[in-house]
């Protein structure tokens, strides 16, 4: 409790908002691309606080909004299977596929379980050795190192019917494809879990690229704010660097055991981003050594033609150039219960938090 008093102070909210109106002087946009943020940001209606001159934007840092249909799609065919158990993180069964979704598919009798940790999806190959367990690997630096975790461990034990079927990602291909298109950014809020894992140094080289103020930011309203006015004063004084305002979990070369791991379970492969298309080297598939545990590899499937749905603008959304409610089907057909693009599903898509929080302008 006292942390989170702490970091939720009134007094230290009043003057960090204070300080950022004392030195904004010019326009200057900023970016968040993790949905931990972009929920934050609107739950603690942190955008109520800052001077006309700031700007927000939601990136592309939720985890189930950059998947592609395609990947959800095989995913569905992979759940029609005989003997073959679906394992996913909750949020990913809801998010629409060209013709159905997973939570469709175990209505009508596929076996989808939710899991809370690829442990338990291990647990569940040796408790069902006579069917094959697929576990959906999605996100980026955070939960990557949990897929690398349980390909070793049944690598190790020698559990012949795990699978994963990689969509992991890596963010700063996405930072800089951002910057690439032309999208007005001048910093980012630099995910904090992410950097938690991969540290600090990983944002070095696109800072120094392209003159990019970045600071890497905790989750509660004094975090934010501080890391806002670290970015404005960046901006300001034209002295663009990698900063950490999230100082309490983020290092410099993050978790290198984690790290570690990954690099020798996982290599880099060109992959599909929501909105971004193809990006070089984004993605992250299951090295040959391991490839006996590679979903992809082992296990054919034939899937649909893939279909977007018609007037979804998340792709736009999720690069910051359109704002949720700008979207003609946000509140009026699209909603959580009943979502019609990604975007609106997980909790931390920009579409559902602009929801939840009644943002409409
Ligand atoms: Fe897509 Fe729904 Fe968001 Fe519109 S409101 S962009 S349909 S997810």
């Amino acid at each position: 409790m006292k942390y989170v008093d702490e970091f939720r102070n009134k007094a230290l909210v009043q003057d960090l908002a204070h300080r950022i109106r004392e030195i904004s002087r010019h326009p200057v946009s900023l970016m968040e691309v993790c949905g931990g943020h972009t929920l934050a940001i609107r739950k603690f209606g942190i955008p109520s606080l800052l001077p006309e001159t700031v700007e927000l934007l939601s990136g592309p840092g939720c985890p189930v909004c950059v998947t592609s249909r395609e990947y959800i799609d095989r995913a569905v065919a992979y759940s029609r299977l005989n003997n073959v158990i679906i394992a996913t993180y909750g949020d990913l069964i809801r998010v629409p596929g060209s013709s159905s979704s997973l939570e469709k598919e175990r209505a009508a009798g596929a076996d989808v379980r939710i899991v809370y940790s690829t442990l338990d999806a291990l647990k569940m190959a040796e408790d069902n050795p006579s069917k094959k367990i697929i576990f959906l690997g999605i996100g980026f630096e955070t939960t990557t190192p949990s897929s690398a975790v349980a390909i070793k461990t049944a690598s190790q034990k020698r559990i012949a019917n795990f699978f994963v079927y990689s969509a992991h990602k890596t963010m700063p291909p996405a930072m800089s494809a951002l910057i690439d298109e032309g999208i007005k950014i001048d910093g980012y809020i630099g995910p904090g879990h992410v950097s938690t894992v991969a540290g600090a140094d990983m944002y070095n080289q696109l800072a120094k690229k392209y003159n990019l103020a970045i600071v890497i930011a905790g989750f509660e309203p004094v975090d934010l704010l501080q890391s806002i006015y670290l970015l404005v004063r960046q901006f300001e004084t034209g002295n663009h660097h990698v900063e950490v305002q999230y100082t309490r979990v983020v290092k410099p070369q993050g978790n290198l055991i984690a790290r570690k791991l990954v690099n020798e379970i996982f290599e880099p492969r060109d992959d599909w981003w929501r909105g971004l298309g193809i990006l070089k080297n984004s993605g992250l598939g299951i090295r040959k050594d391991f490839a006996a545990f590679d979903a992809e590899k082992n296990i054919e499937v034939e899937t649909e033609p893939v279909r977007e749905p018609k007037g979804c603008i998340c792709g736009e959304v999720l690069k910051g150039i359109k704002k949720p409610y700008q979207c003609k089907l946000f509140a009026n057909g699209c909603n959580p219960e009943d979502p019609v693009g990604a975007c609106m599903v997980s909790s931390e898509g920009a579409c559902h938090a602009y929801f939840r929080y009644q943002v409409y302008e």
